[in-house]
């Protein structure tokens, strides 16, 4: 196989050569179930999936419910949804919690072996006694209680014979370690809280660190990819699994930075508060970089996918300009989808010169760069809708639309000049009288003269009302570079379309031509109700 430039396909590779795994590669994607995924999940899920796929090896979606809440059946759903809809499928799907008899028996084994002790100092205490970076920690005074002594005290743990907190289980390892994870951490604590899954079964429950090595072990997982935060975990890992010494060939944890991202947050605390103040609408507003959030906000699968391997997979913490993600979707959109006239902010303009009741049927390319998209007939009369943006009363420099005396080619229609500006009594803008030239039509080869400017135009007599909501960066830097939420994160503006808009479905995808690729939203989609959301724009800020 080819030498790869991710390390962790690299050390696969060596693995598959020492034969350290029989040429086995099982990973797993192991959320807790308290949230929705977001685009740093992606990250995770492409790594893991795509990984295991590399190699003909298995990934797992596994559920990390060793805390005991309430199961809520919104956050799994949301989970396997949008697991899926990133094209992935799992080999197996698996409950922390159903190893819990598992990671109990591995205790007793810990303690058999004078590998852990239960100690009755309280979570202060043990904090006090852990010490600092410069100063090794202090032994608890129960730390050398006999085997029989905590193996009759963690059974009575067990049995729920003592209060939250009153009593933890520790390993016993080394309280003068240089790293702090290893100075006798609590491996398992009292809880009386129902499970959703063990229900009242249990009153004390396994610390992440001994229970997430003891998982991946179980599942025969060999690769346990993790992000570098767990990189000073990675000696408990291993030590939980060579102490209790149940499994040949135990998995391996490996480290790589998680994927931050700018004008966003990936904190599950902070969108959720997001969701519930009523900031945003819901988890899947199309401002959150929640899966569910890009997939409404009308992002493809693809397009996350090839985000998450041009970022690659690296061991030093980075920001990613969120740039990379829009030129990924443009990239994915630019030859799949058809382009729509549709005017933002409208201006009527009359064609004064044009027959009253007279319609021609104009021919307008889906896809300037993918000539197989065909064509379309799009309706032109006497009166239309121009973007408001596409025309200036007096025009700064090097404005070449539309203004009064300038003559402007509309696309695939005629040259039109602008003769007149007509007000209402308040000096708002009316309409616009202009005239057409009848030799100018597009296809007939006119080349009498040329025009700098080329703007779209909506026949007003067909078009259909649009509703466009414009997004824009959930989060902005304020002046000392700290993120905060953006109030002006969504314009919501009416518009008008060609008619062919009104024949859309809920979800279809489309570029405005000249404004940005957007999507016939999810939820509020109707016949009657066309709501789009901008996906993005159309110029991209992305550099290589
Ligand atoms: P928390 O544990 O605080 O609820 P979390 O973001 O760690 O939040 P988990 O459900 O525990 O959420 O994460 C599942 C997996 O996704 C973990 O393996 C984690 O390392 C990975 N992950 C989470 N955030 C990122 C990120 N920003 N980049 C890459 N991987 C991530
Ligand atoms: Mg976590």
């Amino acid at each position: 196989m080819a030498e790869s430039n991710n390390f962790i396909h690299s050390i696969i590779e060596k693995d598959n050569e020492t034969g350290k795994y029989g040429n086995k590669v099982c990973t797993r994607f192991p959320p807790e179930p308290n949230g929705y995924l977001h685009i740093g999940h992606a990250k995770s899920i492409c790594l893991n999936f795509s990984t295991a796929k590399k190699y003909g090896g298995k990934c797992n979606l596994r559920y990390d419910d060793t805390n005991p809440v309430k199961e809520d059946i919104e956050y799994i759903n949301s989970i396997e949804a949008d697991v899926k809809w990133l094209g992935w499928e799992w080999d197996e799907r698996l409950w922390a919690s159903d190893y819990f008899d598992k990671m109990y028996e591995g205790a007793i084994e810990l303690i058999k072996k004078g590998k852990a002790y239960v100690c009755d100092l309280s979570a202060d205490e043990i904090k006090e006694y852990r010490g600092t970076l410069k100063e090794p920690g202090k032994e608890s005074p129960y730390r050398n209680r006999s085997v029989e002594e905590n193996l009759k005290l963690f059974e009575e743990m067990r049995e729920g014979k003592y209060a939250d907190g009153e009593k933890v289980l520790r390993a016993k390892i080394d309280m003068a370690s240089s790293n702090i994870n290893m100075r006798d951490p609590v491996i398992y604590r009292i809880a009386h809280a129902a499970h959703h899954n063990t229900g009242d079964k249990w009153c004390i429950y396994p610390m992440y660190d001994y229970a997430h090595p003891i998982e991946d072990a179980i599942e025969g997982i060999t690769h346990s990819i993790c992000t570098l935060e767990f990189e000073d975990h990675r000696p408990l890992y291993d030590w939980v699994l060579r102490e209790i010494g149940w499994w040949e060939n135990p998995p391996q944890q490996i480290e790589f930075a998680r994927l931050n991202l700018t004008n966003t947050v990936m904190s599950k605390r902070y969108l959720k508060a997001l969701v519930d103040d009523g900031t945003v609408e819901a988890w899947d507003d199309p401002r959150m970089p929640t899966i569910a959030g890009l997939r409404r906000r009308g992002y493809t699968p693809e397009a996350i996918r090839d985000f998450c391997e041009r970022i690659g997979v690296s061991k030093a913490n980075s920001l990613v300009d969120v740039a990379l993600l829009e030129h990924c979707v443009r990239e994915d959109l630019k030859t799949r989808v058809e382009s729509r006239n549709v005017i933002e902010k409208p201006i009527k303009v009359i064609i004064t010169n044009y027959p009253e009741d007279k319609t021609e049927m104009m021919e307008i390319e889906n896809n300037k760069e993918v000539p197989e998209m065909g064509n379309r007939t799009v309706p032109f009369s006497r009166e239309l809708w121009v973007d408001g943006d596409d025309f200036q009363e007096v025009p700064e420099k090097k404005y070449f639309r539309l203004f009064p005396g300038n003559e402007v080619r509309f696309k695939g229609a005629y040259f039109i000049t602008c003769n007149q500006v007509v007000k209402n009594e308040d000096g708002s803008i009316k309409e616009l009288h202009c005239t057409y030239d009848p030799e100018t039509r597009s296809g007939s080869g006119f080349e009498g003269r040329k025009v700098k400017g080329t703007i779209h135009w909506v026949d007003a007599k067909t078009a259909v009302p649009v509703t466009i909501r414009n997004y824009g960066y959930l989060m902005l830097p304020d002046e000392e570079g700290n993120n905060q939420f953006n109030p002006d994160s969504v314009e919501i503006t009416q518009g008008y379309a060609e008619p062919a808009l009104a024949d859309a479905n809920a979800g279809d995808r489309f570029q405005f031509f000249r404004h940005g690729y957007y999507i016939a939203d999810e939820k509020l989609f109707s016949k009657d109700n066309l709501v789009f959301n901008r996906i993005v724009d159309l110029k991209s800020s992305w550099k290589k």
